[in-house]
């Protein structure tokens, strides 16, 4: 060991999902839109000077800022953005999850959450799914210095009703509450309403999966005005200039076009609707699905050998090799025509086998 090693952090680092360079590949384990973004983003990005590039970006956002209070109609000093809501949400671990007391978030869940903690030396208690990986609201009704869940949650793609999010909220006043609704625009109701009752939640989305701008990197959060500024002092204390000129430019644009969004989700929710058919009948099982990815097992293939297969047939899904879930596969939601290629394969290799 070299003698500056012990003063260095030890992490074990979130592992994102692969992104194969080849473009003919089936892509579904990422949770990417296969849509692209609002035709006005490619518009607003032709006009994007070089010489504007020159400067620093706005560090207030305004621009992106303004185009999402005016979209969800909320005053902007309830609105906050960053790069992805990755980003969003570290800077929410980093701002309200200073207690000694552990932070709870379900067992089965985003997997960064853990990293994060970690990261901030932030304790924790995970608290288990029920059988049916169903999140049980009592568990976080304990002391806690803080509560996390992703709702649809990830990776099972399972929506809790916005009645018992509101319990969670309500039972924990001394704690900020924070739900990641990075899916919720396939199907399930927002929990942002409830930000104007609740000054202890704080709602996080995304571009990255419903408005197709993955590659842009933009997230936000709503909350209480208290919550907001809070998270700007620890956002300006750590990088003024979070988010690029682009990125604010073309988030702003990807708001506008209210019947794209519409549209694009109309066609993923109808995709996931005849993939919950397709897929039961080549003998899977799953959660019902609320976000643009389905949590798959199947009766007689093995998960991980599946997931081989597919991989060395360029489709790709995602498999978490972990306590509980090895034996599912996370497929994201294509195009019907990328869901009819992972339909065939499935029954050719089972018919093969
Ligand atoms: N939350 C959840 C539950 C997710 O699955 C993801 C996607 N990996 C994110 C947050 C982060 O997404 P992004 O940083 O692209 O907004």
């Amino acid at each position: 060991m070299k003698p500056w090693m012990k003063n260095v952090r030890q992490v074990e680092p979130y592992v994102p999902g692969e992104q194969p360079k080849a473009l003919n590949v089936t892509k579904l384990n990422t949770n990417e839109n296969p849509y692209p973004p609002a035709p006005g983003v490619a518009e607003k990005l032709m006009q994007i000077q070089a010489n504007h590039l020159r400067r620093y970006p706005d560090p207030n956002c305004g621009v992106l800022v303004s185009a999402l209070a005016e979209y969800y109609q909320v005053p902007k000093e309830r609105m906050f953005v960053g790069v992805g809501s990755d980003d969003v949400l570290a800077m929410a671990f980093m701002t309200f999850f200073n207690s000694d007391k552990p932070i709870l978030f379900p067992d089965i869940s985003y997997a960064f959450y853990e990293v994060w903690a970690d990261m901030f030396r932030i304790p924790f208690e995970k608290q288990l799914l029920d059988a049916e990986f169903r999140l049980v609201k009592e568990d976080y009704y304990k002391e806690n210095g803080g509560v996390i869940f992703p709702n649809p949650n990830a990776p099972t793609s399972l929506y809790v009703p916005l009645e018992a999010v509101e319990e969670i909220v309500r039972a924990n006043p001394s704690s900020v509450v924070i739900v990641d609704e990075a899916y919720i625009d396939f199907g399930g109701e927002s929990a942002m309403k409830l930000t104007e009752k609740y000054d202890n939640l704080l709602v996080v989305q995304t571009f990255s999966k419903s408005r197709s701008l993955a590659g842009m990197r933009i997230g936000f959060a709503i909350g209480h005005e208290d919550l907001i500024q809070a998270l700007n002092s620890v956002k300006f204390s750590f990088n003024s200039y979070t988010m690029n000129e682009t990125a604010l430019l073309l988030g702003a644009e990807a708001v506008r076009d209210e019947a794209y969004f519409q549209n694009t989700i109309q066609k993923i929710i109808a995709a996931r609707n005849e993939a919950e058919e397709r897929l039961q009948s080549l003998g899977f099982t799953f959660p019902k699905p609320m976000g643009n990815f389905i949590f798959a097992t199947h009766k007689t293939l093995p998960a991980a050998e599946l997931f081989q297969a597919l991989r060395e047939a360029d489709i790709y899904v995602r498999y978490f090799n972990k306590p509980r879930i090895d034996n599912y596969l996370r497929i994201t939601v294509g195009t019907p025509e990328q869901m009819e290629v992972l339909y065939r394969f499935v029954e050719d290799y089972q018919a093969a086998r």
